[in-house]
């Protein structure tokens, strides 16, 4: 079975040998997250199609609703496997989070999307899809009500690389959803050399890298792809990446407590990232249950300060949707088990 959304209108036209305003009619019911049944295509003529083609690959699962306005998908994929997005609303524009893969490999202790391991990658059209199901359950329809897009859901972007690239362009495609790509997120755990391909791209995206230590043998207690890469290779590919694309890149830095939250880690931070065009997003650890403990927001607020005082640009990012498991991967890992159970 192919999916649809995985094709650029150009790629449909060619491959579904269909008058021009049917494969409009294709076309539009992806971006509207539309199935078969709900377009005006003629029944035999889409009874055929679905021998072949699936239209709608992701479906709303559940919704969870957070006091502060924030809502939590799990959609379930063409194949039952399950998936999370977030749809965040903020004063400068709507946001929606979402993953690029089934669970994770990469293995980072705090993390819950890595609990299981990796079942599969998403494919570009099934990453498509799950943005236009999102924002069509939040919009009016042929209307988008979103303004960026964040890949800090599930999974590596970098793992899934030729997908993610794929999607990245079908999603800013101006016969698309014509999202900017300025105001798209990647976040990475720090695959070095995927870090030099994406250069190559030149996708105007802004790259976050997950960086949560000052040192590699701290790093490496926490998140097993420091065994691949150093720090200082990650620096040094930031360096470049910033000089080249002209973008402030973007570090992710957690707060746990003991583990990387000390003064002597702002200073190390401080000598690592002169001269680099960055900023540092910290958040206090989400606790999944396990050793790893919280910094407090008051101690969390003295880490940017200090981190500010040497010179770097900071700030505390607040979590949005606690109240719901909102952090990576969690609400999908709970409703597993319990589904489970
Ligand atoms: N694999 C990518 C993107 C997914 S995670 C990456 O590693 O960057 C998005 C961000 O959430 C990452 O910075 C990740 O380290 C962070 N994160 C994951 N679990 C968390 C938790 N329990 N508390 C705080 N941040 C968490």
């Amino acid at each position: 079975m192919k999916i649809l959304a995985d094709y650029s209108v150009t790629e449909l036209q060619e491959m579904l040998n269909l008058p021009k305003f049917r494969v409009k009619q294709v076309f539009d019911a992806i971006m509207q997250a539309k199935d078969y049944n709900q377009t005006t295509i003629p029944k035999k003529m889409y009874e055929e199609l679905q021998q072949e083609y699936i239209l709608k690959p992701v479906e709303i699962f559940e919704i969870y609703k957070s006091s502060d306005g924030t809502k939590k998908y799990l959609l379930k994929l063409w194949d039952n496997n399950i998936i999370e997005c977030v749809f965040l609303t903020q004063n400068y524009g709507n946001t929606i989070c979402m993953s690029t893969q089934v669970g994770c490999r990469m293995g980072c202790k705090f993390c819950a999307s890595t609990t299981g391991g990796l079942i599969r990658n998403l494919s570009a059209g099934e990453m498509l899809s799950c943005i236009a199901t999102v924002s069509a359950d939040n919009g009016k329809c042929n209307e988008r009500n979103f303004t960026n897009i964040v890949l800090m859901g599930s999974g590596e972007p970098f793992d899934n690389y030729d997908n993610v690239v794929k999607f990245l362009r079908l999603i800013t495609n101006e016969q698309g959803f014509n999202v900017s790509e300025r105001n798209i997120s990647l976040s990475t755990c720090g695959l070095v050399t995927k870090i030099y391909d994406f250069m190559k791209e030149e996708l105007n995206v802004t790259l976050c890298v997950s960086l949560h230590a000052s040192t590699d043998e701290v790093r490496k207690t926490i998140m097993p792809i420091a065994n691949a890469y150093t720090i200082k290779e990650i620096v040094d590919a930031l360096r470049v990446y910033s000089a080249t694309t002209k973008r402030r890149v973007v570090l992710e830095y957690c707060l746990i407590k003991d583990v990387n939250d000390s003064f002597e880690d702002c200073k190390r931070l401080s000598e690592l990232f002169k001269g680099i065009t960055c900023h540092f997003n910290v958040i206090c650890l989400n606790p999944n249950g396990g050793s790893l403990k919280a910094t407090t927001k008051k101690e969390a607020y003295a880490f940017v300060a200090k981190l500010e005082s040497l010179g770097l640009s900071a700030s505390l990012r607040r979590s949005q949707g606690s109240d719901i498991n909102g952090a990576c991967g969690q609400l999908r890992a709970k409703r597993l088990k319990e589904i489970e159970e």
